[in-house]
């Protein structure tokens, strides 16, 4: 299996609604990272919410 984004060889496997995506290591770190980003961005969001409403 080959990295759905560029042409070396897979070291992981994520699997999306019963599809398996290969991702190299550069690339699945580089999707941790978006998902790591995304989840602190969502806390933030929850606490200007927060202050907004006082
Ligand atoms: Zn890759």
């Amino acid at each position: 299996m080959h990295c759905h984004y560029c042409d070396r060889e897979a070291a992981y496997g994520a699997e999306t609604d019963g599809v398996t995506v290969g991702l190299c290591e550069e690339h699945f770190r580089e999707r941790l990272e978006e998902l790591a980003e995304s989840d602190e961005l969502a806390a933030l969001e929850d606490r200007i919410d927060i202050d907004s409403a006082e």
